[in-house]
């Protein structure tokens, strides 16, 4: 009798454990990269940080207003389902509420990259405990969630905090405001880069709540999830962005989003570039600067140093050439000025010398380029050289 007992106590403990959220032996556990199990009661709680004065937060010009606080702008939002089906979502005062049990919302308008501003609160009535108070969730691309959270004064596993990605990444602070007050984030989203199959460049989310950074720069390792490990893989070129519905009323208001512009390892030119991707542009700014000197004909001097500036970007043997014969024809012109006219003639010598010695320093042009030594001559013979 004693042991039949004793296995049922057992076996309704390992039941417990099992079933609620964020108890051991529920996420994925810990593997070569990774330190803690998914939803792990053990990583330690993101330290409580008090955020400044709220301060509106308008949207930038340019910027997709995704919600304004009228029902005009939740006309941009549908049933996250088939079918574009209106949400049943609600306005009130000036936000946009879950009704819990509706599902989930998402924007009609796609976005890939971006900046999103969003602000939210979670109910004034404070119910539940960890994950079952004031829930929701932000969607970027359709599926990296950003967690929404009432953790004031609510403990919960860490990678499921506010502002967590959620099942990767806690935050670096708890920076919430008390529940029924309005949470201000503002979230960059980069994808990461694939190209044919192969992972070119990591994604990244920073977050900002209430002014605090509590996601730097972290990199994607997959869009996240529940319970299980995250995997990277590449992300849709463009998804919804969508709104949790996790049971919970909670409110959002001024919404807007900002696409950003394309990486240097995509077809952009900010961050890293590639060196294939260097090169092509450096070429492209080379022609284009050759392409302005070639329509400077009335001023040879002018013309000369627009041509010398595209040797930066681009050492074009041709060009090199007509910039030696063209400084050439400018030395040969300044030795042939009358004495009275000479010493006017200074401080442009100067210039020009100044520019060949800044190609020969750089390698650009071969520091022993006749007409860089004829002015360098020039100006040490005047004793300009030593003029402050
Ligand atoms: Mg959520």
């Amino acid at each position: 009798m004693k042991t039949i007992l004793l296995l049922a106590a057992l076996s309704l403990a390992a039941t417990s454990y099992a079933t609620s959220t964020g108890s051991p032996f529920y996420g994925d556990p810990p593997d070569d990269h990774h330190p803690w199990c998914v939803h792990d009661w053990n990583r330690p709680q993101p330290p409580r940080v008090e955020p400044g004065p709220a301060k509106p937060c308008p949207p930038p010009e340019g910027a997709v207003v995704l919600f304004d606080g009228t029902e005009a702008t939740l006309d941009k939002w549908e049933a996250d389902q088939e079918g574009h089906i209106a949400t049943k979502w609600v306005v009130h005062d000036g936000a946009m509420e879950c009704v819990p049990k509706s599902g989930y919302v998402r924007t009609k308008e796609h976005f890939g990259d971006c900046q999103l501003h969003a602000e939210w609160a979670a109910p004034t009535n404070v119910e539940d405990e960890s994950q079952g108070r004031g829930n929701s969730g932000i969607f970027l691309d359709g599926v990296v969630e950003i967690q929404v959270l009432d953790n004031y004064n609510n403990p919960t596993y860490a990678d499921g905090f506010a502002c967590a990605v959620y099942g990767v990444a806690p935050p670096l602070a708890n920076a919430l405001r008390v529940p029924g007050k309005f949470q201000q984030v503002d979230i960059t989203f980069r994808r990461p880069i694939y190209k044919d199959g192969k992972y070119l460049y990591p994604g990244y989310v920073t977050v900002y709540c209430n002014g605090v950074l509590v996601q730097d720069k972290t990199q994607l390792e997959g869009p996240g999830g529940h319970r299980v490990r995250s995997k990277l893989g590449p992300l849709p070129e463009r998804g919804p962005i969508r709104l949790q519905d996790h049971g919970n009323p909670v409110r959002f208001r001024n919404i807007w989003c900002q696409p950003l512009p394309p990486r240097g390892h995509e077809t952009g030119i900010h961050g890293p570039l590639s060196a294939e991707a260097t090169a092509a542009k450096r070429k492209e700014i080379a022609a284009m600067v050759r392409a302005d000197a070639a329509k400077i004909t009335a001023h040879p001097t002018i013309q000369m140093l627009r041509f010398a500036e595209s040797l930066v970007y681009e050492k074009d043997e041709l060009t090199f050439q007509k910039v030696e014969q063209m400084a050439g024809q400018y030395v040969a012109a300044i030795k042939q000025l009358p004495a009275d006219k000479f010493a006017g003639a200074k401080d442009n010598v100067k210039s020009i010398a100044r520019v060949f010695q800044y190609l020969a320093k750089n390698n650009i042009i071969p520091t022993g380029f006749p007409p860089k030594a004829d002015l360098d001559g020039i100006i040490k013979a005047q004793g300009w050289d030593k003029e402050k």
